[in-house]
């Protein structure tokens, strides 16, 4: 036993340097080890991390939508969007659904609004104008407080003339921006509260039997290009759908009560540009 005490002592001293050595490099050896797991984690969740976004990238792109007019399923990837809606082509953006909503208007859907009497459809369009407050559109954008009014949100404290009119319940089916936007506040098949106390031809309530348009703007300024540009697309989609319609403005319809759409109102213009048959414009195309 003394013996083995005495080699190991020996073999330690002689030895020395090469343990010190050999200590080192197993040191060495683990601290290698451990930076090299390391590493292969960072590897292992980067590569995580990729592979989910792929299969979110996949299945976003795989994710089956709906068209908002003729139903039909379609990859989102190839979809039209408008707003929170999607189509599956130009043509059925551009189309009044069977619902009676234009798929490329902003719908901003009024309270203002009830049945047509039973079985009656369209057979009349009335242009407005309006403009809120009144000429404000000249050099700002002002469209939103028409959008509000529709949809009895109009803050009387933005303006003295708000005051007057926030409590009066009103709409249109549709309203045309100075920049060309529609609005859409009410579907086609509904009556919208547009025309007030009318006439149309010895027929009353001309709500019941029309689609109301107005355009941004009032009796001062001339309406801009786009708006007859939009008004006359708008039409064209409006007739495609109700064959007899008939056009005439509010001041047609409600003398010596209303006064728009007003002498800034190019009548010429808007037939020509949408070739509407003369017949079909029963106040004739002077300005008024
Ligand atoms: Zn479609
Ligand atoms: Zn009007």
């Amino acid at each position: 036993m003394l013996a083995v005490d005495l080699f190991w002592k020996s073999f330690f001293r002689e030895h020395d340097i090469l343990i010190k050595w050999l200590l080192l490099l197993a040191g060495a050896s683990l601290f290698y080890l451990w930076l090299k797991g390391k590493k292969q984690t960072k590897l292992n969740v980067d590569q995580a991390a990729k592979a989910k976004a792929e299969r979110a990238r996949i299945s976003e792109s795989e994710a089956v939508v709906q068209c908002h007019c003729c139903l039909v399923h379609l990859p989102k990837s190839g979809a039209i969007v408008q707003e929170e809606r999607f189509y599956c082509s130009k043509e059925h953006l551009d189309c009044l659904d069977a619902r009676g909503w234009l798929g490329s208007a902003a719908w901003r859907i009024s309270p203002n609004q009830d049945a047509r009497p039973e079985g009656l459809a369209p057979d009349l369009v009335v242009i407005h104008h309006i403009s809120l407050p009144p000429g404000g559109f000249v050099g700002r954008n002002c469209t939103q407080f028409i959008v509000d009014f529709f949809q009895n949100k109009l803050d009387p404290a933005m303006h003295p003339y708000f005051e007057e009119i926030a409590d009066q319940k009103v709409s249109s089916h549709f309203l045309i921006s100075r920049r060309g936007e529609v609005f859409q506040f009410v579907s086609i098949q509904n009556k919208a509260w547009h025309a007030g106390l009318s006439s149309f031809l010895g027929r009353e309530k001309c709500n019941d039997f029309s689609i109301g348009i107005e355009l941004e703007g009032d009796s001062e300024c001339p309406f801009e290009e786009i708006q007859y540009t939009t008004l006359a697309k708008l039409s064209s989609q409006l007739q495609a759908m109700y064959l007899n319609l008939q056009f005439v403005g509010h001041s047609d319809i409600a003398p010596g009560r209303k006064t728009d759409p007003g002498v800034q109102f190019d009548w010429k213009k808007f037939q020509v540009k949408n070739n509407i048959p003369v017949e079909k414009l029963p106040f004739g195309l002077d300005p008024r």
